[in-house]
């Protein structure tokens, strides 16, 4: 039998070989039918108390998720029982039993189907992949209409490759990482909870396969590439040896560089960084902490307010911050304020449509033009600081007077907590992200007021480029080894370090190895980034020597163009490392 290699969107790194087991609830295959009148009433009944036992597994599911991937990762799942109280669900398919006579199981699967197509048309890519929890909750309901056993997940014991047409975000928390060796779907797209919790989970997982999936079946040979991106069927004896000698390159070298996690990064010439994690959820942050983060050093807050079908109350938002705050322990914790707007929406949160949503009402601007959203946020974030080290840190600023109002809103917030006797970090630092060009410019000035910087590259590239993030038709353009860019960033450091105070960055370049060494010579102070480039990266720091780098950096700062830029820094890394 010949090799497949079937190619889809590595979103979960790591090499697996295993056996294959197919995962479906197809209930496409069965058709569905009417009933007569008089049959209405039990049909609706039958109805209702598929409603109530789906609600009460999902209940069960989320007790379970809360014990072992946290509260965040929980309300991921307690958003589809919203979907079943929802106006537009249960009743419409009530409707569709009383006046045309379809069977609980037609009605349901012609609501679900709506929603479904509905969901799926979003512009927005995360509202698109919300379309894999109402299939979620739609084949919960079906499987309970129809009695279907359906293979459990958490039950499974023998070693195994997941293949499945899509895995819905609680079918992922069910997956138990020692049994399920690797998983890939035929649908799903990198920024699904799903490829979220994959990687948190540390299983490798390759989505968005596309329909020859189907054709595998049961025990039959499988390898998974999640960092290639690559499904490898039935793989002949000598691809099977090639990867298995990948596989113990991969397990030797982690094992080498988890040694590094734990320790300081330190380079061969003792100068220090810290290594800190980027964050959305409670079990992003326990990955963090395992992988020796040395801090958060950007907990995007948007995420929670994603996962809810409302705005997240003070309460909510509190308990979700503090078991952060708690899991980092003595290590600080940078929390920034909701940045919404630009590619990241919220359904329940109208924003008009936008000529260049990215230029426009996002982030900080909304926050100061939506008062009260923002009092509940900082409320919440203040009482947290009273069980850790939390920083608060403000996203997309652009000139003083936002920053002196957004300052005057917190101490607001702060006089009326001390008023009400409720407890919070009275000397909690507050930063901005330098991500605009502007603050950029103007950041000795910035420095003389805030307490820390952290450098946000991803905007910072895209605003001084004016090359769209999002748009791949430029993304050739998009570069952080830019003249332009690198001299902002030295522009920076130099103005935070001239006022005594810190400077992080917690955009991609912070985790881009290659950039490493100009990162250690403009002499930031900590470099965030996703867990899993911490162990990596405290070992590349161990390797380097600051004075090498800053000559480096001498010779980087007088190129005009990025294509040398990068060239040099290339030759540096292969062979400094
Ligand atoms: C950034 O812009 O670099 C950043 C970290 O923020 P985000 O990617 O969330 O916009
Ligand atoms: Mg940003």
């Amino acid at each position: 039998m010949t090799e497949i290699r079937l190619a889809g969107s590595g979103v979960s790194d790591g090499i697996r070989l295993g056996k294959a087991l197919c995962y479906t609830h197809d209930f496409q295959a069965q058709q569905f039918g009417d009933i007569e009148e008089r049959d209405i009433p039990r049909e609706i009944q039958r109805l209702a108390e598929a409603k109530a036992t789906s609600i009460k597994e999902i209940e069960v599911l989320v007790a379970e998720a809360q014990l072992t991937l946290g509260a965040e990762k929980a309300r991921i799942i307690q958003a589809q029982k919203s979907f079943l109280l929802d106006r537009a669900f249960c009743p419409e398919m009530e409707k569709l039993i009383a006046k045309k006579l379809f069977s609980a199981e037609k009605a349901a699967e012609q609501v679900v189907g709506n929603f479904i197509t509905i969901f799926s048309a979003m512009p927005n890519e995360y509202m698109r992949e919300r379309a894999a929890d109402v299939r979620d909750v739609g084949h919960r309901l079906l499987t309970v209409l129809t009695g279907t056993a359906r293979v459990k997940l958490s039950e499974l014991r023998d070693e195994v490759i997941l293949i499945a047409d899509d895995l819905t975000p609680t079918d992922t928390v069910q997956l138990n990482n020692k049994i399920v060796k690797a998983f890939a779907t035929s649908k799903g797209g990198k920024t699904s909870h799903t490829a979220i919790i994959a990687k948190t989970l540390g299983i490798p997982a390759v989505v968005g396969v596309g329909s020859m999936l189907a054709q595998i079946r049961d025990g039959q040979t499988l390898i998974i590439d999640g960092s290639a991106g690559l499904c490898i069927v039935d793989p002949e004896e000598t691809t099977i040896r090639r990867y298995r000698e990948k596989i113990a390159t991969e397990t030797a070298e982690q094992e080498r560089l988890q040694a590094y996690g734990s320790l300081h990064a330190v380079t061969a010439d003792g100068y220090t960084v810290n290594i800190e994690a980027n964050i959305g959820t409670h079990a992003d942050a326990v990955f963090a902490a395992e992988q020796g983060a040395d801090g958060v050093g950007l907990l995007r807050t948007e995420l929670m307010y994603m996962s809810q079908t409302s705005l997240p109350d003070e309460e909510l938002q509190f308990a979700a911050y503090k078991d952060i705050v708690e899991t980092i322990g003595d290590k600080p914790v940078i929390i920034r304020t909701l940045d919404i707007g630009g590619d990241k929406e919220l359904s329940y949160l109208k924003i008009p449509q936008e000529m260049n949503p990215f230029l426009g009402y996002r982030a900080i601007r909304l926050c100061l033009d939506q008062k009260p959203l923002f009092i509940t946020q900082l409320r919440a974030i203040l009482r947290a600081s009273a069980y850790g080290k939390v920083k608060i840190m403000f996203p997309m600023i652009s000139s003083l007077e936002e920053w002196r109002s957004t300052r005057s809103i917190v101490e607001e917030v702060k006089a009326d907590l001390r008023q009400n006797n409720i407890a919070f970090d009275e000397n909690i630092p507050l930063g901005i992200m330098i991500e605009v060009p502007s603050a950029a410019i103007l950041a000795r000035r910035f420095a003389k007021e805030v307490d820390f910087f952290s450098i946000g590259t991803n905007d910072l590239v895209q605003y001084t480029l004016a090359v769209d993030r999002m748009n791949e038709k430029v993304d050739y353009l998009y570069d952080h080894f830019h003249p332009a860019v690198l001299q902002l960033l030295q522009t920076i450091v130099e103005a935070a370090h001239s006022e005594s105070k810190p400077v992080g960055m917690c955009g991609g370049m912070a985790g881009d190895m290659t950039a490493l060494p100009l990162l250690l010579a403009l002499g930031l102070d900590e470099l965030s980034m996703s867990a899993t480039a911490i162990s990596k990266t405290k070992f590349a720091v161990s390797k380097m020597n600051v004075v090498a780098c800053r000559q480096l950096l001498a010779e980087v700062m007088e190129m005009s163009t990025t294509q040398e830029i990068r060239a040099k820094l290339e030759v540096f890394v292969q062979t400094g490392l």
